[in-house]
């Protein structure tokens, strides 16, 4: 009997991407794998993605993985720092570099390996990465005059675009146009936000990430709102269960007491696995198909649910803490959190099961 363990849906991935496709037809869409894949395993995710057009990581150490599980598309590094070392490995792997610094504009200079293809990040009002709008002309002669550096395009990212009121997205669409506008290169503005919401912000690549996993970045629409499917379920097994009479505490803290005398369950998962500690008394599971919720505080191998809704759940049963019918979204808006984070957290104790 496995303990923790995350099942990888391919054909939930390969789905995903479909939906990209649909909702901006005709673009490039480079898959956002950093982070070993939002958690899903990078290598997992590139292979059952192969039809993207490429790949965003943040690092080089990321691009390499992608090269040493044999994906061969094109990767941008999206904030990786530059040196004579990073541009020559870029050049050689056809890895695509993403300016955003005047350092890395030095390092380009003095760069004399083979070719490498940069891309120039500008800053359209987020204001974490990227060159002053002002500065696209001069950045571009910059990138010109680098004797090894062919300039493959103009990228920005969005800060809001998940909130489909935000005047900011509006401002930074404008912002980004008037600095580029009759200059040549493609143009990349759009996150997983940016596909569903923006079709003005889908351009000439899109660089999708959190909805090929299946989670809404949306505050007002569902995954499953957006025809996407969870590219991830949790489960781990009922390990024990027990009456507790009325009245009794629950866990560490004594947070939680049994309303009644009640079927209390527990399950062999907890902080130590990457189950958010900060997920409440009432956060779901979902056990013999009926959502059970949380008493008493997560512990780090274990959690404890109410069972009095699945009386008849027995040890050995798995329970689903996130992914098919039990959307990570929620589960994390109960933790205060995001799905991005959810995912990306989750410990070596896991085992993952590709199907
Ligand atoms: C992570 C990232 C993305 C993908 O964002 P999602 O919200 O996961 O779709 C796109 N562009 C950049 C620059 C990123 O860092």
């Amino acid at each position: 009997m496995r303990r923790a363990l995350a099942t990888i849906d391919r054909a939930a991935l390969a789905h995903n991407l479909a939906r990209v496709r649909a909702l901006a037809p005709g673009r490039r869409v480079y898959a956002a794998v950093k982070a070993d894949g939002y958690g899903h395993g990078a290598a997992t995710v590139a292979h059952a993605l192969a039809d993207a057009d490429g790949f965003a990581v943040s690092s080089l150490d990321e691009a390499l993985q992608l090269r040493w599980a044999g994906i061969d598309r094109p990767v941008l590094m999206l904030s990786q720092m530059l040196d004579a070392t990073v541009c020559a490995q870029a050049a050689e792997q056809g890895f695509e570099i993403v300016l955003f610094h005047d350092a890395q504009l030095d390092a380009l200079a003095a760069y004399r390996g083979p070719p490498v293809t940069v891309w120039i990040k500008l800053d359209s009002g987020m204001h974490r990465l990227g060159f002053a709008c002002e500065r696209a002309g001069e950045i571009a002669a910059r990138v010109d005059t680098c004797p090894q550096a062919s300039h493959g395009g103009w990228l920005t990212h969005l800060a809001c675009a998940d909130d489909a009121r935000s005047p900011l997205t509006r401002r930074q669409l404008a912002a980004f146009e008037a600095a580029i506008v009759g200059r040549a290169g493609q143009r990349s503005i759009a996150n997983s936000a940016g596909v569903l919401d923006w079709p003005e912000s889908h351009a000439d690549t899109v660089r999708p990430g959190i909805m090929l996993y299946g989670s809404s970045p949306l505050l007002a629409r569902s995954a499953a709102d957006c025809d996407l499917r969870p590219a991830m379920t949790l489960s781990a097994p009922l390990i024990a269960r027990q009456t507790v009479a009325a009245g009794e505490p629950i866990g560490y803290g004594a947070i939680s007491r049994t309303p009644e005398s009640m079927p209390v369950g527990v399950i062999g998962i907890g902080y130590g696995d990457g189950y958010p500690r900060h997920a409440p008394p009432g956060t779901p599971v979902l056990l013999d198909g009926v959502r059970v919720p949380l008493i008493g505080r997560v512990s780090m191998d274990m959690i404890t649910v109410d069972l009095r809704a699945a009386p008849a759940a027995r040890v050995g049963d798995r329970a689903t803490l996130w992914g098919e019918d039990l959307p990570a979204d929620e589960i994390a808006a109960a933790a205060g959190t995001i799905a991005y984070e959810l995912f990306c957290r989750l410990t070596p104790r896991v085992a993952f099961e590709i199907v």
